[in-house]
């Protein structure tokens, strides 16, 4: 099987060819002039890394003070190492707390984010370390979401609460916690339907849910996760916004960066947000979620090689 970052480098080419290219472009010269600033400037806005972002990189690599040919190898290892620097404080794993008895991760998100996909993950390497993990199945309006996380459920061997269709997805939560509880489970990731369309509506649903487990349980959720969608670029950052407003999001997960030619939106969201990037996703499998390594990322995202 592929390394990780072999894995995560197949993943985000669509996201580094474009950025790459533009970058190799800009260096048509070999020199590091203004025009060429601009043009790196101009790339890394282009890869969905956003302006701010752009800005400050752009300033540390003129910082640099390069005179004469300077290789394009050089810029690209330069740049990974500044994006790396700007990632590292939210670079933050996905963890169990052991006092909380279950720890709770509610996951939220808008429809096909990848919010089920990724709760199945989490469960299958939690399960794999040996964790006894519970999964609600909160997205009571659709029932393929609840079949789907039977499935990945009985992959992993752990235990899928799930209620009737269109039951109150608050009431499910806290069945769900009441039976991990009494199976002393180390975790429970409890699933939730992400109806944008209707603001307040969602608004209601998730912080009844939290309000209701939190009657079984003070401390919990001890985590809620926002899941994104690589693949939406600009969007994504602006779906921070809305659930921030929503719900205390303390931790996001980046999925489908290997669909996506938008994987520099990370290095937005991170510079924006500060909020943790708890793991990303590149691809359908269990083994395509990992914790999210900055220096990797960096490096993958400009098509760089492995470091020793
Ligand atoms: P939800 O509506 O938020 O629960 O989203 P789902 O978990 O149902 O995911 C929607 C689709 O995206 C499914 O077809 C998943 O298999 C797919 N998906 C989820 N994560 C990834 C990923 O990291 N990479 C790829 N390529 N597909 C993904
Ligand atoms: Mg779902």
């Amino acid at each position: 099987m592929a390394s990780w970052f072999q894995r995560l480098k197949t993943g985000l080419a669509r996201s580094t060819t474009r950025l790459v290219d533009s970058i190799g472009a800009a260096l048509g010269r070999k020199r590091v002039d203004a025009a060429t600033l601009d043009d790196i400037e101009e790339a890394l806005i282009g890869a969905d890394l956003g302006p701010s972002v752009a800005a400050r990189l752009v300033a540390k690599l003129k910082a640099r003070k390069w005179e004469g040919d300077v290789e394009v190898d050089t810029v690209k290892q330069a740049l990974a190492d500044d994006i790396a620097a700007i990632l590292a404080p939210v670079a933050k794993p996905f963890t169990l707390t052991p006092a909380a008895k279950p720890h709770v991760t509610v996951v939220v998100g808008v429809n096909g984010s990848g919010k089920t996909t990724t709760i199945g993950k989490l469960a299958e390497r939690l399960a794999r370390e040996r964790y006894k993990v519970v999964i609600a199945a909160g997205d009571t309006f659709r029932a393929a979401a609840v079949a789907q996380l039977e499935i990945w459920a009985q992959r992993a061997g752990v235990e899928c609460i799930k209620g009737a269709d269109g039951s109150d997805p608050a009431a499910l939560a806290y069945q769900a916690l009441e039976r991990a509880q009494t199976i002393g489970a180390d975790s429970l990731l409890i699933d939730t339907a992400g109806r944008l369309h209707n603001k307040a509506g969602l608004m209601a649903e998730l912080q009844k849910l939290i309000r209701v487990i939190r009657k079984r349980d003070s401390a919990a959720p001890h985590r809620i996760l926002l899941v994104l969608d690589a693949t939406t670029g600009q969007n994504a950052i602006q779906q921070v916004e809305i659930f921030k407003a929503l719900v205390d999001i303390d931790g996001l997960i980046l999925t489908k960066l290997d669909g996506s030619a938008r994987g520099g939106v990370l290095v937005a969201i991170a510079e924006k947000f500060s909020l943790p990037v708890v793991a990303i996703g590149v691809g359908e499998t269990a083994e395509d979620l990992a914790a999210f390594d900055p220096q990797q990322f960096a490096d993958a995202l400009l098509g760089l090689p492995p470091r020793a």
